[in-house]
């Protein structure tokens, strides 16, 4: 708005003038309700546990410049996307717009610095676009709402009530803002033409230029009252929203910020039990996890204030997806809305009870495969796997573990892996006579070392059909000339998958042990086959040679000529890769795997709907090979059906807990003879060229 403007409104409309006073109390009133609201707001996460979210600050504003300023994960829904980023481009440009209109009320001859002149009038036609946009994006998301109604904004009946109302209710304030907006600028303009006095230029087309048209035969004093109501209507549903937005999903407009500043920055590793304490102190932590509200940490609660309700969380994660009693964007809302019964505008917090049995139950909290999927998709950032270990934290601290959970547990403290099998028979696999003969496999110690260290992990070592990878592996890695071994019986469970579930001390039990074994035979890196063990190797360990999957290591190998591939054998097949969790969404391992597929002559290959980052977890994650969850249908069945619908009827995979997912889904979904799974160590052994 220009100076001329300004002092034009308060010549046409006696109203303005004599309203400055009350322009001036909905101001202070505005604004001090406002910094009440949050102020209330800020005490849980005064109370909260700590969180060390303050170091790398440059690296947090770039992310800020990314994620919050660029949008960068909104296209990812494209519909949504383009109208979150249209309103939120809207918002930033009308920003300065705002606060200029608040401020005319009280001083008609405000110009923001910088914005007199032709750079003020360039400014008001593109926020006079802006707003027009802003307002168009309102009804279309009103009309999305009420007509076509997307199924991930739907809220089961078990998480209470839609929230679509609130939703509107907000989207309409909004809209009335923009219309406010327009008609002030609109019945300016037309005010000064109406004195014969040079008009402001509106930008052609836009709300503000057809409400002036439609003024234009309007009597000058309407016009001048009507600028003033429209003023006064801008200011009052400005302040209300302002105010109103803490109260519920709106409050990601102040928070989403900051949250994306304080986002973690390695987000693949685990949160420890408490920050600030040393695994060595760890016996003198009173209580693990979290079991009251006040558990979470700081950052935690201002992800809860942060979540945005969209559900895209919730409609890629697979646990929802089948059916099984969690959803992600619950986790937050339930919490939210238990930080508003409980933390209230006035008087004292109220106390409340612990959490598993009142705002989530046992079940929700042990369907999570952690596969990651949610935070890969929430453009606020909004972190779950932390939460969740942490609230299992809790509930093993409290004795509360599953039935079915409780063997493996047991077998994992006193054997060192969940099946109760012998140390001894660890090796079993590489011993075996028939197989020697071909390749052999050292059993590494203090005496009999080697540069490589082959880590075959639990289910690779015991399960039958999971040998075969090992044997893969093993071959492979003979044929590249690798001077490597295993640690046979003196090898423990990574503890990757207890970790997930919550049982810390047994996890420092079993790595620590291994860490032992590992630097006592002096090996200089370590390849594995299981993305679990790579992951845990990778990330829980400390003080480990360097870990590579063997997908990386074929990937390597193709490149350097050391490995070739002979034409695929039945080349009438049609394969498709199976990103598993741990190697994909959160060690972004997507083009090794392919590009080994993609080098065998004469291999045909279809991606799924959903793959790489988006891939569907096949259920095997968090120890959930051994957990029966109540669900409607089982995960790898969902997925063996999504590489049908894209055409293949091989799927390559390359984790052990994905194979067995996947070979029990193609029986239960009666698929046998018609789909075969493989381990891709299993497919480029098969395929490898031999003198
Ligand atoms: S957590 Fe993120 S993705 Fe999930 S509903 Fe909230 S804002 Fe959306
Ligand atoms: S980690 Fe995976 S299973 Fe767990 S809540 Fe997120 S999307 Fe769902």
């Amino acid at each position: 708005m220009t100076v001329e403007g300004a002092q034009f409104v308060v010549q046409v409309s006696p109203w303005f003038v004599a309203g400055r006073p009350l322009f001036l109390l909905i101001h202070v009133l505005g604004i001090a309700c406002f910094a009440y609201i949050v102020a209330r707001r800020l005490v849980p996460l005064v109370r909260a546990e700590r969180d060390p979210r303050f170091n790398q600050p440059l690296t947090r504003l770039a992310r800020v410049l990314k994620f919050w300023l660029g949008q960068w994960k909104h296209p990812r829904y494209k519909t949504a996307g383009t109208l979150h980023i249209l309103v939120f481009a809207g918002f930033i440009l009308l920003a300065v717009r705002a606060f200029e209109v608040l401020i005319v009320g009280i001083s008609p001859n405000f110009v923001t610095p910088g914005l007199s002149g032709r750079a003020g009038r360039v400014y008001d036609i593109v926020t006079d676009y802006a707003a027009t946009v802003v307002f168009l994006c309102m009804v279309f998301a009103v009309i999305r709402r009420l007509v076509f109604k997307p199924a991930r904004y739907a809220v089961p009946e078990r998480y209470g009530k839609a929230h679509t109302a609130d939703a509107i209710f907000l989207l309409a304030l909004i809209a009335i803002l923009m219309v406010a907006d327009s008609l002030f600028e609109a019945a300016k303009a037309v005010a000064q033409g109406g004195q014969g006095q040079p008009a402001e230029m509106l930008a052609v087309l836009s709300l503000p230029w057809l409400l002036q048209i439609a003024l234009l035969s309007a009597p000058l004093p309407t016009v001048g009252n009507l600028c003033a109501g429209a003023y006064l209507l801008h200011e009052v549903t400005f302040y209300f929203l302002l105010c109103y937005r803490p109260f519920g999903i709106q409050f990601h407009v102040e928070t989403s910020l900051f949250n994306i500043y304080f986002a973690k920055l390695d987000r693949e590793a685990l949160k420890p039990v408490k920050w600030g304490v040393s695994d060595e102190h760890l016996d003198q932590v009173k209580s693990f996890g979290v079991k009251t509200f006040e558990d979470f940490t700081w950052k935690h609660m201002l992800d809860f204030y942060s979540c945005a309700d969209c559900g895209r969380c919730s409609d890629n994660c697979p646990a929802n997806a089948v059916g099984r009693p969690l959803s992600p964007r619950f986790i937050s809302i339930k919490a939210r809305d238990y930080t508003f019964q409980h933390y209230p505008m006035f008087g004292r917090p109220i106390n409340g009870k612990a959490l598993i049995g009142n705002i989530y139950s046992d079940d929700e909290i042990w369907s999570c495969t952690t596969c990651g999927a949610c935070e890969e998709e929430c453009p606020l950032l909004v972190e779950y796997v932390d939460k969740i270990v942490d609230l299992r934290r809790g509930m093993v601290d409290d004795g509360n573990v599953p039935q079915s959970l409780q063997k493996p547990l047991q077998a994992l403290q006193s054997r060192g892996n969940p099946y109760g099998k012998m140390e001894k028979k660890k090796a079993d696999w590489a011993n075996a006579p028939e197989f020697q003969q071909f390749c052999h496999v050292k059993t590494l110690g203090k005496a009999n070392g080697a540069d490589t260290l082959y880590f075959v992990d639990s289910i690779t070592s015991f399960d039958d059909r999971m040998q075969s990878i090992g044997r893969a592996t093993a071959r492979i890695l003979d044929h590249i000339g690798e001077n490597f071994g295993i640690l046979g019986a003196a090898e423990r469970d990574s503890g990757h998958e207890v970790r997930r579930f919550g049982e810390e001390t047994l996890f420092m039990a079993l790595r620590d042990a291994n860490v032992k074994a590992i630097k006592s035979c002096g090996v200089r890196r370590i390849v594995t086959s299981d993305p679990h063990a790579y992951n845990a190797l990778r990330r829980d360990y400390k003080d480990v040679p360097p870990v590579e999957h063997i997908s990386q290591v074929i990937a390597r190998e193709l490149k350097s000529g050391k490995i070739k591939f002979n034409p695929v054998e039945n080349g009438d097949s049609v394969y498709t890769y199976h990103d598993p969790c741990y190697l994909g969404r959160h060690n972004q391992i997507y083009e090794d795997p392919r590009d080994v597929l993609d080098a065998i002559p004469g291999l045909k290959r279809v991606e799924m709907g959903r793959s790489r980052d988006r891939s569907f977890c096949c259920g095997g994650g968090g120890l959930m090979l051994f957990y029966e969850p109540k669900e409607d249908q089982r995960m790898g069945v969902k997925r063996v059906q999504m590489a049908a619908e894209a055409g293949a009827n091989v799927i390559v995979t390359a984790c052990p807990f994905c194979m067995t997912n996947m070979e029990d889904a193609i029986k239960v979904a009666g698929l046998e003879g018609k789909m075969t799974a493989i381990d891709l160590a299993e497919l480029a052994d098969r395929q490898m060229a031999r003198p």
